[in-house]
């Protein structure tokens, strides 16, 4: 029974995150959405830590639904504003959060006329399998442009310059920014991983 294959749950509802670690996870792993395993729990995220908060949800169901599982926390790490937005960067604007448009107005109004611009991209992903908890974390830096600009990806995307290849993440393909960012980078940490489990 070695090869069997196992099933997995990445706690997420964003079909674009599921796809992207389909890709990378393909094979040894099924796969299963929160949708899947009819689970439409608001999980809170109330820990202080990109780690914390992706535990959390790993945890949640692992311990309701049963499933071996895994899940991603990111945050958007500004310098000159002491790491802000960072946990808080979905609901950086308030209100019930994921409002891009907003955040991003809100970031670039507290850097007005600061001339310190740099930031990176933060991502952990908790996994909890057979018992066990593992956290792998990927980051890609860069700098806040003074204006959004670009139409792909979403989040912070126009306003991100990657130091690696000088253009905002907005201004890539999915492949591009997959390779340098954040979330690509941690979950290859997982893939690996999970290659030699
Ligand atoms: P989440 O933990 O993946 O939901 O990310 C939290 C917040 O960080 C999102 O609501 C976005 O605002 C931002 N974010 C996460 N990943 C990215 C990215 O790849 N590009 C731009 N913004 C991102």
């Amino acid at each position: 029974m070695e090869n069997r294959i196992k099933r997995l749950v990445f706690a997420t509802n964003n079909p674009h995150k599921l796809e992207e670690a389909k890709a990378i996870l393909a094979g040894r792993f099924e796969l299963l959405s929160l949708a899947d395993i009819d689970c439409h729990d608001d999980i809170p995220e109330t820990a202080g830590t990109l780690e914390g908060n992706a535990l959390i949800k790993a945890r949640w169901i692992r311990d309701r639904y049963g499933y071996d599982c895994f899940a991603d926390d990111t945050g958007l790490m500004v310098d000159a504003l002491g790491g802000a937005p960072g946990v808080m960067s979905a609901r950086y604007a308030g209100g019930e959060g994921h409002d891009s448009e907003a955040n991003m107005k809100k970031l670039l109004a507290e850097l007005e006329g600061e001339t310190r611009r740099e930031a990176h991209f933060s991502t952990v992903v908790a996994l909890v399998i057979d018992g066990r908890e593992y956290t792998f974390e990927g980051r890609v830096d860069g700098k806040i442009a003074t204006e959004p600009a670009g139409k792909n990806g979403f989040g912070y995307d126009p306003v991100f310059i990657a130091d690696e290849s000088g253009l905002r993440f907005a201004e890539m393909g999915a492949e591009e920014k997959n390779s340098i960012s954040h979330r690509g980078r941690a979950m290859r940490k997982l893939a690996e991983f999970l290659e030699n489990y």
